[in-house]
């Protein structure tokens, strides 16, 4: 049994215009302030980038612990509107991605997940918006299980095995992801990580934090599944 955990930003799809506005605009409903505008997104959790922007600006950890849930219902309120603007498509698919999945889901011995930042409302809605179906992730770990990314690999591992009725030991744990978060995340489980350079950081960057491999993009089917059946 493999447990295989995708990332979504910058690996399934690409949505940060979507998704960083909605947050900004959440930002600036709750907190007054849209935070830094060159504070970076990829590989934190929701209610981390939430935290983090919000101490910048001054504010106590109590108050933002306060009103993350107005945070977040707002943040979903704009993701919704952000992703079908004007009738056009605010995320878009990665190449390669659907047919990686069709081929993972062929094998008997797969079980995908998610293991994301996103807030589970909207890792639903950025994964509706480019058409690729949820129910198919089936243990997954969400930014509103943590705050912390990697505290996430082992609430994937957990809910692997309430599905499955069996322990997935973290050497079959591989996790797919666009930045070095995600390569780092699931060291203490032991978990094996595939980098890929579709998010803003490159091929070189992602090996220099040492995955198990690293692609360009997801294209290649049979050699990214290769590496991640290894
Ligand atoms: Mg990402």
């Amino acid at each position: 049994m493999k447990l295989v955990l995708f990332d979504i930003d910058g690996t399934l799809l690409w949505s940060d215009g979507a998704g960083r506005r909605a947050m900004e605009n959440a930002l600036l409903r709750v907190f007054g302030t849209t935070g830094d505008t060159t504070y970076r997104y990829d590989g934190k959790t929701d209610r981390q980038i939430a935290r983090e922007q919000m101490r910048e600006a001054g504010f106590t950890d109590a108050t933002i612990t306060s009103r993350l849930d107005d945070l977040l219902n707002e943040y979903v309120h704009g993701l919704d509107a952000e992703l079908s603007r004007d009738g056009t498509p605010g995320a878009r698919l990665c190449d390669g991605i659907p047919t990686l999945l069709d081929t993972l889901r062929g094998h008997a011995g797969v079980t995908l997940g998610l293991l994301t930042g996103n807030i589970e409302r909207g890792a639903r809605r950025k994964l509706d918006a480019v058409g690729v179906d949820f129910t198919q992730f089936r243990a997954n770990a969400f930014g509103c299980d943590h705050e912390e990314r990697p505290q996430l690999p082992a609430v994937a591992q957990r809910r692997a095995r309430d599905l499955l009725g069996l322990d997935v030991a973290g050497d079959r744990i591989v996790i797919i992801g666009d930045t070095p978060a995600d390569i780092h995340c699931g060291r203490a489980l032991g978990v094996r990580a595939l980098g890929v350079a579709t998010g803003r950081y490159s091929t070189d960057e992602l090996a220099a934090h040492d995955p198990a491999a690293v692609f360009a993009n997801l294209t290649e089917t049979q050699a990214v599944v290769d590496a991640i059946l290894a």
